[in-house]
């Protein structure tokens, strides 16, 4: 079998420039072949700049930054963290890591993402309840920024400190402002699907210095100051290998570029699936201060019929396309399935839930990789209309 099938499209590969080896090769002249060394300190610079928010701590993984991120909140066992349905596993499983229930919200129609209106339902019910959560989780879906204003001025209100979860939107902003830095912590993916990536790793931002020294900290085993090893609190093997911050720092070079041919694959897809039948391609108006990395382009079937009650019931499913899409050699995935129907958090509480679970039947993500060809474009473009017509 062949390691790479060269014919097909994947749904988002990574994407290397030139200079990534070049950090590599120092790395391994200099023996900094550890998870210590001066691609570390340079990749954490590099994401300090992009996202102009000034302390970073490169990890292993950006589920291992959203696990420290908790801990940083002072989240422990009991304690209930207010979470979007609508995301990836990722997002979630550290909260159950530490012994803490998620609470899970649903999406709004706009940008997908935790829906104010019913974030507010829930931090009161909970309240009322007799508990108040102890910290929620903001992601970026697709790299489409949240409604960053409502939640933000929410939070304040009850006073619970946010997370953000920006594995998905290295490179979009707000208002201007790179995402990430809107949180107490915030938390990049290097993962091989993302805009960028390490192979696998992750970063925790945060504009607090203590908190970053204590992300640094915990990431190392959580060794005392001392000659011998003393431990005085539970730690972590979690640091990034200096090897793959090399990668990052060739990639982190790379952030604009990247963004602007995700953006112009979006834009592409917008203006050639119009006339397709039964499409639209989702997402498709960035709300007014809004701007996306478009990490994947996403399509949803339908719409629904406005007469009919209940999510409509569309000829061509997402699966019916994914599996024509497939007969082609083209990747594609349908949307994250919210995390309220896992198996795993069945016994979660959910607010809400028709938004997440109607997106999640009628949508699909194209492959969007930025070194995508116009020729790959009209590739996955015919094969969507043969399955359509
Ligand atoms: C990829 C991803 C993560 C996890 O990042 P890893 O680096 O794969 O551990 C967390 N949250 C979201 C929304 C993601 O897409």
């Amino acid at each position: 079998m062949r390691s790479q099938d060269y014919d097909r499209l994947y749904l988002s590969p990574p994407h290397l420039g030139r200079h990534e080896i070049n950090y590599i090769q120092k790395a391994i002249e200099d023996n900094w072949v550890a998870p210590a060394g001066p691609n570390l300190a340079g990749f954490e610079a590099d994401i300090c700049a992009a996202t102009g928010v000034p302390y970073c701590v490169a990890l292993n993984s950006g589920t291992a930054a959203i696990h420290l991120g908790l801990i940083l909140l002072g989240v422990g066992p009991g304690d209930e963290v207010l979470c979007p349905s609508f995301t990836f596993v990722a997002t979630a499983n550290p909260i159950v890591y530490l012994g803490a229930t998620p609470v899970f919200v649903d999406s709004e129609p706009d940008t997908w993402n935790i829906c104010p209106k019913r974030l507010r339902e829930a931090i009161l019910d909970r309240i009322a309840r007799g508990k108040k959560p102890r910290a929620l989780i903001l992601v970026h879906l697709y790299g489409m920024p949240a409604k960053l204003p409502e939640i933000v001025a929410l939070a304040q209100e009850f006073d619970i400190p946010i997370l953000e979860d920006a594995a998905e939107a290295l490179g979009s902003e707000w208002q201007q402002q790179p995402l990430g830095g809107f949180g107490r912590v915030g938390v990049f993916s290097f993962n091989g699907n993302k805009i960028l990536t390490t192979s696998g790793g992750g970063a925790l931002v945060t504009h607090d210095r203590a908190l970053a020294e204590k992300a640094r900290f915990l990431a190392t085993q959580a060794k005392d100051d001392a000659p011998h090893y003393q431990h005085s609190e539970l730690g972590y093997n979690y640091r990034l290998s200096n090897i793959l911050a090399g990668i990052g720092r060739g990639q982190m070079g790379l952030l604009t570029e990247r963004v602007k041919r995700r953006r112009q694959l979006f834009d592409w897809y917008r203006e050639h699936l119009a006339r397709v039948p039964g499409l639209t391609v989702a997402l498709a108006p960035e709300p007014a201060g809004s701007r996306s990395n478009r990490w994947l382009t996403t399509i949803l079937l339908g719409p629904p019929d406005p007469e009919a009650d209940g999510p409509a019931a569309p000829a061509v499913t997402p699966e019916t396309l994914r599996l024509h899409l497939e007969t082609r050699n083209i990747e594609s995935r349908p949307l994250w399935k919210p995390l309220h129907l896992q198996p795993l958090f069945a016994a979660a509480p959910m607010y809400g839930g028709a938004v997440c679970e109607d997106l999640f039947a009628r949508g699909l993500c194209l492959p969007s990789g930025s070194a995508m060809t116009d020729g790959d474009l009209r590739r996955v473009k015919e094969a969507l209309t043969e399955a359509l017509e």
